[in-house]
């Protein structure tokens, strides 16, 4: 299963992202846990997102995608994940559309948690004054004015995906101003839906399924075809055609033996069997 958690700062990704990995046994792959150890490793790449981060500001496309593409072809990725924090711009979905073509795999489906903007202020305010009475360190980016401009970006340079998987046929809203478990079983509810859906088996047999019916319908619309009356074959069932070339005994014989409803009697040939008895009868 793959999936991409769309929605704004404090909307519930992180949390929603954390039952399904414990339900399905697929990675989370979280690009904002994923540059904060790279800051925290204080790699190049970490050292620059560093500062981007703390601003509120978006890590330039490249960096990001170049990071997902890599994390997606670690093993524990093959069976699935969970996207929580990409795509956040429209060029990174187009990125992971090509890299999941690349691979003959696309999404089951983007879920949207939709959340009113004053909630998600008192949400995450309400959390950084928790981990404050605990004494944990908070995010630098939890602070009032940076979690504004977090806002912003997403209105911007976000909120644009909402209208481009929809376009795919992607998306699943579900309302995240619910109860963690009310979101979490909405959001169980939109992914069978959406897994099933996409079920390569599901798919083969509706093709399956749709095309000899077309071909019966065309077959029986061949057979319904008066003959042509310049050309009496023209128009005409091709079986009949065939039914009419002698067949060869061995032939007749392995026929009858495969005939499932009355073993070796087709009417035609239970008919002159019985006549055949009859003589015999009476030539007795
Ligand atoms: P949240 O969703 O709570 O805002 P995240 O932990 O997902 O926070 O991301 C924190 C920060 O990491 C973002 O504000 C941004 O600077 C950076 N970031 C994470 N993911 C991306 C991404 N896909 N593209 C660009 N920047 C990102």
């Amino acid at each position: 299963m793959r999936v991409v958690l769309l929605g704004p700062p404090g909307a519930g990704k992180g949390t929603q992202a954390r039952e399904l990995v414990n339900r399905h046994g697929i990675v989370q792959l979280s690009t904002g846990d994923m540059l904060r150890a790279a800051a925290a490793a204080g790699t190049p790449i970490g050292l620059k997102a560093k500062d981007i981060m703390a601003r509120g500001a978006l890590v330039p496309d490249d960096v990001v995608v170049a990071i997902v593409a890599d994390r997606i072809e670690q093993p524990d990725a093959r069976k699935g994940f969970i996207l929580d924090g990409f795509p956040r711009t429209v060029p990174q979905a187009e990125a992971l559309d090509r890299m999941l073509a690349e691979k003959g795999l696309r999404l089951d489906g983007v879920i949207e948690l939709k959340v009113d903007e004053d909630m998600l202020v008192r949400r995450i305010a309400s959390r950084v004054a928790e981990m404050q009475a605990m004494k944990l360190a908070i995010r630098d980016d939890d602070k009032p004015e940076v979690l504004r401009e977090r806002l912003r970006a997403y209105r911007a340079q976000t909120a644009p995906l909402v209208a481009y998987y929809r376009k795919q046929g992607a998306l699943k809203s579900v309302d995240g101003m619910a109860s963690i478990e009310d979101v979490t079983s909405a959001v169980g509810r939109v992914l069978a839906d959406a897994v099933f859906r996409s079920a390569p088996k599901r798919a083969g047999k509706k093709a399956a399924s749709k095309k000899p019916a077309k071909a019966k319908a065309k077959a029986k619309a061949k057979a319904k075809a008066k003959p042509s009356k310049v050309n009496p074959t023209k128009g005409a069932p091709k079986k009949a055609k065939t039914a009419s070339k002698p067949a060869s005994r061995k032939a007749k014989a392995r026929k009858n033996a495969s005939s499932k409803t009355r073993p070796g009697r087709t009417p035609k040939n239970a008919r002159k069997s019985a006549k055949v008895a009859r003589a015999r009868r009476l030539t007795k």
